[in-house]
C-alpha cells in the first residue's frame, strides 16, 4: 500500500520587505510553529515542509521553480500571514506546475482585546493579505482549493488533508502506468477514451501488453508458489468446502494463485499502477483473473474490466487517496435493480472483479463456472459489501473533455440469501433516490462500470477533478435530473469557451 509520507507539500507564507526585518522574523517563526503541529498531526497524510518566507519577486518566482523540479512535491500550500502584493506572484504562479491549496488563517485565533494596537494589526492582517492573494488565483483563473478558518480547527485541518490525498494521488498516476492486456471488450463505447488525452491531461500512461506475455509467466510459476500463496489464502479467508483438499476445485484456486503470482510480477515490473483485463483476450490463460484480480486491487492495484483503463486508473487514485483510511475502494458495476416501491435499491457487482476491502465479513473463496469466455471455471472471493455511506465515481470521454460523476449512496444489509449468485455484491441506495439517481447519471453518461468507495467522501473526488482540471459532476441529495440537464450543457458552453485548466 502506498506510504503518503513520501510526499511532500511545501508550506509557502507570503510577505514583502516593507516590513522590516522583526516582523518578518515573527512571521518566520509562527510559520515554523504551525508547520511543527502539522507534522505531528495525522490529520496531514503528507510531510508540511516549510519553506523561507517568500518577499518579493524573484523569491516567489525561485519557489515555485524549485517546486516544479522536485519530483518529492505533490502540492503547495500558500497563506500571507501579512499583505504580499500579488503582482509578485504573477511569474511564480504563471509556470507552476504543482496542485495549490490557499490556506486562509491567521496565526492567533482569538483578537487580544486588552493589548491590540496597529503593530499587532500590521503583524496579522490575513483578513486582508490573502484577500489580495486571492484575487491574483482569480485573475489568472488558476485552479486551487481555497480552506478558511482558524489553522489548529481540526476541520480545516482535515480538508487540508483531503486535498493533499488527491495531490498524492495525482503524482502517483504520473509516475505509475497502467498495463492494459489486451484491448478494450469488443463494441463497447464507454470504455473506450484517448488515452494521449488522459496523458497529457493527467499523467496516466495508458500502454498495451499482449496477454501471451502474461501468460509466459503464467507458465513459469511454481507448484510450490502457488501451495505457498493457498496457505496465505486459507489464513485471510474462508475456503469453500473442497477446497482445501486435492481435486478440481483446488486446482482452480491453485491457477488463480499463479495468475496472482505472474500478475504480481508482471505488474512490478512494468512499475504499474493499474491493469485492465478482457474475458475477449485470455489466450493461454486457463481462467479468467478473478481472485487474482481482487487480491491485487486488495494490495493497493487500481483494476477496471474489458479494458476499462480509465475506472482502473481512477480505482488506483481511489486506493492512493484512501490509503491508511478506514474502509475500502472497489472497481464496480451497476449490475440490476429492485424496484420494489420504498425499498428502491441498486445491486452492484462484477463477474467476479470486487475488492474485498470493501467486504462486511471474512471473504469466501469459491469455484463456480463462468457463463462467459468459455474458460475454466475460475475462483473467486465472495462476500456482502458493507453496509454504510459509500460513494460511486466514474470517469468518462466525451471527446472534448474528461468528465467524472459522483453519486453518494447508503449501502445496505443484503437480507435475503442469494446462493445461486455466487459473486461479491454490494446493494445500496443511491441519493436523492433511486429514480433521479439513474436518470441524472444517464443524463450525465456516466459509465456502468465505477470506483465504489466507503473510505472516501465526496470532497476527495472532487478536490482531485478539481486539481487535474477536468469537469466534476455530482449527484447528491439535492439533485435533481431537471436542473441537471440545464447545468450540464452550461458546463457545455463553459468547457468549449476555456477548455480544462481555466477555471
Ligand atoms: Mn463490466
Amino acid at each position: 500500500m502506498t506510504d503518503l509520507k513520501k510526499y511532500e507539500f511545501w508550506f509557502i507564507v507570503g510577505s514583502q520587505d516593507l516590513y522590516g526585518e522583526e516582523t518578518l522574523k515573527e512571521v518566520a517563526d509562527h510559520a515554523k510553529a504551525m508547520t511543527l503541529e502539522f507534522s505531528g498531526d495525522a490529520l496531514f497524510p503528507g510531510r508540511v515542509v516549510l519553506k523561507p518566507v517568500a518577499k518579493s519577486s524573484s523569491e516567489v518566482r525561485k519557489l515555485f521553480e524549485e517546486a516544479n523540479a522536485d519530483p518529492a512535491c505533490a502540492g503547495i500550500i500558500t497563506w500571507m500571514h501579512t499583505f504580499s502584493p500579488a503582482k509578485m506572484w504573477i511569474q511564480g504562479l504563471g509556470l507552476n506546475k504543482k496542485p495549490l491549496l490557499h490556506l486562509h488563517t491567521q496565526f492567533n485565533r482569538d483578537i487580544p482585546w486588552a493589548s491590540i494596537d496597529m503593530d499587532f494589526m500590521n503583524l496579522n492582517q490575513s483578513a486582508h493579505g490573502d484577500r489580495e492573494h486571492g484575487y491574483i488565483f482569480a485573475r489568472m483563473r488558476l485552479p486551487r482549493k481555497v480552506v478558511a478558518g482558524h489553522w489548529q480547527e481540526p476541520e480545516v485541518r482535515r480538508r487540508i488533508g483531503v486535498w493533499m490525498r488527491a495531490a498524492a494521488a495525482r503524482l502517483d498516476g504520473i509516475e505509475s502506468v497502467v498495463v492494459r492486456f489486451g484491448d478494450n471488450m469488443r463494441e463497447v463505447a464507454v470504455t473506450e477514451g484517448d488515452k494521449v488525452e488522459a496523458q497529457i491531461k493527467l499523467g496516466w500512461q495508458v500502454n498495451t501488453w499482449g496477454i501471451g506475455d502474461l501468460a509466459a509467466r503464467y507458465n513459469q510459476v511454481s507448484g510450490a508458489a502457488a501451495e505457498k500463496l493457498a496457505a496465505e489464502y486459507a489464513g485471510a479467508y474462508e475456503l469453500a468446502e473442497g477446497l482445501d483438499s486435492p481435486g478440481p476445485a483446488r486446482s482452480a484456486m491453485l491457477e488463480q494463485a499463479k495468475i496472482e503470482i505472474a500478475l504480481r510480477e508482471f505488474l512490478e515490473t512494468q512499475g504499474a499502477g493499474a491493469f485492465t483485463t478482457t474475458f475477449q483476450d485470455l489466450h493461454g490463460l486457463p481462467q479468467l483473473p478473478g481472485l487474482a484480480a481482487q487480491r491485487l486491487m486488495e494490495g493497493g492495484y487500481g483494476f477496471g474490466a474489458e479494458g476499462d483503463w480509465k475506472q482502473a486508473m481512477l480505482v488506483r487514485a481511489a486506493k492512493v487517496m484512501a490509503a491508511g483510511l478506514p474502509g475500502g475502494v472497489s472497481f464496480m458495476e451497476d449490475y440490476t435493480y429492485h424496484f420494489e416501491p420504498h425499498k428502491e435499491a441498486a445491486l452492484g457487482a462484477h463477474m467476479l472483479e470486487v475488492c474485498p476491502s470493501i467486504a462486511d465479513k471474512k471473504p469466501r473463496i469459491e469455484v463456480h463456472p463462468l457463463g462467459i469466455g468459455g474458460k475454466a471455471d475460475p475462483a473467486r472471493l465472495v462476500f456482502d459489501a458493507a453496509p454504510g455511506p459509500a460513494v460511486l465515481a466514474t470517469l468518462v470521454d466525451l471527446g472534448n473533455r474528461l468528465r467524472m460523476i459522483v453519486n453518494e449512496v447508503e449501502t445496505i444489509s443484503i437480507k435475503e440469501a442469494m446462493p445461486k449468485l455466487p459473486v461479491a455484491r454490494a446493494l445500496w441506495k443511491p441519493y436523492p433516490n433511486l429514480r433521479e439517481a439513474a436518470e441524472s447519471w444517464i443524463i450525465a453518461g456516466g459509465a456502468h462500470h465505477s470506483v465504489y468507495s466507503t473510505a472516501l467522501k465526496t470532497e476527495y473526488f472532487r478536490d482531485w477533478a478539481e486539481l487535474m482540471g477536468i469537469e466534476f459532476v455530482l449527484i447528491d441529495k439535492n439533485t435533481s435530473p431537471v436542473r441537471l440537464r440545464d447545468e450540464l450543457r452550461w458546463g457545455e458552453a463553459y468547457w468549449s469557451a476555456f477548455g480544462a485548466g481555466r477555471l
